[in-house]
């Protein structure tokens, strides 16, 4: 199985990264923030998101420092940027600052998103845990484009927001 053909990225594309990495910021989570744009294939924002817990769900400082608790609870940026947007996704562009866990990875195939656009995952751990191997596969697999861009402005670890 061989990956999509890459199409050359250009500064839109770093801009929608860019954007994502400060939407990371709006999240209340004290460890991993993520930030995700999707923008259609003519550069125009369709919908943002970032991680956290369902409207109306107490986000308290006592749930969030609990980790079990807290990644039953938790939306990734990805789905709620998917579930926020109020259009077809066919052909859309997803951008994100922390490559998608393989779930995320099954939704944005199934939402039609064409393309994937995310900083290199630098930290085994994370890669396990979220199974970044099985999330290359089927993204591959389902013909959706998986584009590493590095955030080049962010002085911390990559993903873990601003
Ligand atoms: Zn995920």
């Amino acid at each position: 199985m061989t990956a999509v053909p890459a199409r050359a990225l250009d500064h839109w594309d770093e801009r929608f990264l860019a954007l994502a990495a400060h939407i990371a910021g709006w999240s209340k989570d004290p460890s991993t923030k993520v930030g995700c744009v999707i923008a259609s294939a003519d550069r125009r924002v369709v919908s943002t998101g970032f991680n956290g817990l369902p409207s109306g769900v107490e986000d308290s400082i006592e749930r969030l420092s609990d980790r079990d608790l807290k990644y039953e609870m938790t939306i990734h940026a990805e789905r709620n940027a998917i579930i926020n947007a109020r259009r077809d996704l066919t052909g859309c562009r997803l951008y994100v600052t922390l490559q998608p866990c393989s779930v995320c990875a099954a939704m944005i195939i199934q939402a039609g998103i064409a393309e994937v656009i995310a900083p290199p995952c630098t930290d085994p751990r994370l890669a396990e845990t979220f199974n970044l191997a099985l999330t290359e596969q089927m993204l591959a697999e389902a013909g959706v484009a998986l584009q590493s861009l590095a955030l080049d402005h962010s002085p911390g670890p990559q993903g873990h927001g601003g």
